[in-house]
C-alpha cells in the first residue's frame, strides 16, 4: 500500500507521494533548536521523531535530504547573550555543540544540512524585499518591517491553512514584534526588527536600516533556499503549528516563488508534546530534564531513545523514570536475543530474507503513519519466536545470520545501536597469548590463535592503543 502519513494541512492520513516526478527524492525540513540553553527531553522527542521519519523514508528507498536549521538569533538568545557577556557566536556555539552531542547520544543521524539563521541574512533580506514588492509587507516608523495578514488575505490567500482560525474573533488588528506571540490572537508579525539598544552588537545592515530578522522568516528563507520553493515534508512540534508554521506558509507562499498550483510544503507532520510525570516540564516543578540529567542518573541515550519511540508521535507522551527502567528491560531482551544470534552466526554476514515476517510486519506498521506500537509488537513477537527456536536448537549458523540481517535491516529505522559484548576472561587471555607470540615473532602461533578466536566468534583488531577483541 505504500507509506501513509497524517498531513496537518488536510487533517487526514494521506498516501505519501513525493514531488519528484521520479518518485525518489524527498526534501525534509524540521525546525531545529533555538540555541539559548540546553535542549530538554521534550525538544528531543521532536528531533527523534524527525529522525525516525527520515530513517523510515530511507528504508522505503527514498533519497532523503534532511535539513534542520539552527535558530541562532532571536529574542531569547539576545537576552541571554547580553546576560552572559559573550559574543553571539560564542554563546550560541556552546549550546549548539551540546545539542549535537545530545542528538548523537540519542542515536539520531546527522541532518544533511544544518543551516544557521545568521548565515542566511542575505536570502532573508531578499525574501522580505519580495514580500514588500508583492504588497504584503509594510514598514513602521521605527524602521521595522511587518507582514500584513490583511493584504495577504485581500489578495485571495488563505491565512489559517493548518488549523481553522476565526480571523474576525481573533484579530484585534495590532502588531507583534516579539517572536513568540500569544496563540489567542492573530497579529501582523515582524519580518525585520529595527535595532534597539538592548540588541547590543547583534544587528545587520539592510535597506530598512540596522536590524535583525524575525524568527518566522528565518525558516522560510532557509528551507526554500536549500530545498526549493516547494518541498515535500515539513516537521516540528505541535506547538509550532500556530503561529510559526502558519506564518512560514504566509511568507513563503506570499513571496510567490512556487510554480502555479504548488504549495510551499506538501505534507506537514507535527509531533505531540512530551510531559514528565504527567505534567508540563518546568524548573519550579522539579520535573525539567535535559538528556545530561538522565545520563547522570545512570540512563543511556539508547534507553531514552527507545522510550521516545515507543509511543506514537501524535500522542502526548508521558515520560516517567519508571518507564525509563522499563526501557532498559525491553532493550535487554532484544540485546540478549541478538547476542545469541551473533554467537551462533559465527561472523557470517548475509542479506535480509525477502520473506521475513519481521521485516514485512514492521514495514506495514511503519507505513501506517508510523504505527510504532504495531512495529514494536512485530519486534517482540520475533524476539519470542527466535528465543524459542534458539532454545530448541532449530537455527543453523546460516539461519541465525539471516535473522540478524533481518533485525539489522529494520533497526536501520529504529536506530537502536547494538551494545558491544564484553569478551570473557578466556578470550582476553587468548588475545594476550597472541600478543606475546607476535612479540616473540612466532607468527605461526599468533595466526593459529587468531583462527581459534575467530572460530569462537571473536575478531582481533590492532588499534593504536593495542589489540582489542570484539564480536564479529
Ligand atoms: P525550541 O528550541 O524551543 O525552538 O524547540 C525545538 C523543538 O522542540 C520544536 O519543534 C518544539 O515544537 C519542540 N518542543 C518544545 N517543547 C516540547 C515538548 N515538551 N515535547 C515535544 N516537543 C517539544
Ligand atoms: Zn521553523
Amino acid at each position: 500500500m505504500g507509506l501513509r502519513v497524517f498531513n496537518t494541512l488536510s487533517r487526514s492520513v494521506e498516501t505519501f507521494v513525493p514531488l519528484d516526478p521520479a518518485g525518489k527524492k524527498v526534501g525534509l525540513y524540521c525546525c531545529g533548536p533555538t540555541v539559548h540553553d540546553f535542549a530538554h527531553i521534550g525538544n528531543f522527542r521532536t528531533f527523534v521523531f524527525a529522525d525516525i521519519v527520515r530513517r523510515h523514508l530511507s528504508f522505503r528507498g527514498f533519497n532523503v535530504r534532511h535539513v534542520m536549521n539552527i535558530t541562532d538569533v532571536e529574542d531569547k538568545i539576545i537576552r541571554r547573550v547580553n546576560e552572559s557577556g559573550k559574543s553571539l557566536a560564542e554563546f550560541t556555539g556552546e549550546h549548539e555543540r551540546a545539542f549535537f552531542a545530545d542528538l548523537e547520544a540519542l542515536g539520531c543521524q546527522m541532518p544533511d544540512e544544518r543551516p544557521h539563521a545568521t548565515g542566511f541574512i542575505g536570502p532573508i533580506i531578499k525574501l522580505i524585499k519580495r514580500l514588500e514588492s508583492n504588497g504584503f509587507a509594510y514598514r513602521t516608523d521605527d524602521g521595522s518591517v511587518y507582514f500584513s495578514i490583511e493584504k495577504y488575505r485581500e489578495a485571495g490567500n488563505q491565512y489559517g491553512q493548518l488549523l481553522n482560525l476565526n480571523l474576525e474573533a481573533m484579530r484585534p488588528g495590532e502588531r507583534v514584534s516579539n517572536d513568540e506571540y500569544e496563540k489567542e490572537s492573530i497579529a501582523d508579525f515582524a519580518l525585520w526588527k529595527a535595532r534597539v539598544p538592548e540588541d547590543g552588537e547583534v544587528f545587520w545592515d539592510s535597506q530598512w536600516g540596522e536590524g535583525r530578522p524575525g524568527w518566522h522568516i528565518e525558516c522560510s528563507a532557509m528551507s526554500m533556499e536549500l530545498l526549493g520553493p516547494s518541498f515535500d515534508l515539513h516537521l516540528g512540534g505541535e506547538d509550532l503549528v500556530f503561529p510559526h508554521h502558519e506564518d512560514e506558509i504566509a511568507q513563503s507562499e506570499g513571496a510567490c516563488l512556487q510554480c502555479d498550483g504548488q504549495k510551499f510544503v506538501k505534507y506537514w507532520m507535527h509531533g505531540a508534546h512530551l510531559l514528565v510525570e504527567g505534567k508540563k516540564m518546568s524548573k519550579s516543578l522539579g520535573n525539567f530534564f535535559t538528556l545530561r540529567d538522565l545520563l547522570a542518573k545512570g540512563s543511556t541515550g539508547r534507553e531514552v531513545r527507545y522510550l521516545m519511540i515507543s509511543a506514537h508521535y501524535r500522542e502526548t507522551f508521558n515520560f516517567t523514570l519508571d518507564n525509563l527502567a522499563g526501557a532498559k528491560t525491553a532493550l535487554g531482551r532484544i540485546d540478549e536475543c541478538t547476542a545469541k544470534l551473533r554467537e551462533l552466526a559465527l561472523g557470517q554476514a548475509t542479506e535480509p530474507a525477502t520473506n521475513s515476517p519481521l521485516v514485512s510486519h514492521f514495514t506495514e506498521a511503519m507505513d501506517d503513519d508510523l504505527n510504532v506500537s504495531a512495529a514494536w509488537g512485530s519486534v517482540f513477537d520475533w524476539v519470542r519466536d527466535t528465543n524459542r527456536k534458539l532454545a530448541a536448537n532449530e537455527l543453523t549458523a546460516e539461519s541465525a545470520a539471516t535473522e540478524l540481517a533481518n533485525w539489522e535491516h529494520i533497526n536501520s529505522v529504529l536506530g537502536i545501536e547494538s551494545v558491544e559484548e564484553e569478551a570473557p576472561p578466556e578470550i582476553i587471555a587468548l588475545a594476550g597469548e597472541r600478543q606475546a607470540a607476535r612479540k616473540a615473532k612466532d607468527f605461526t602461533r599468533s595466526d593459529q590463535i587468531r583462527d581459534e578466536l575467530a572460530a569462537q566468534g571473536w575478531t582481533i583488531e590492532d588499534t593504536p592503543k593495542g589489540p582489542r577483541v570484539k564480536r564479529h
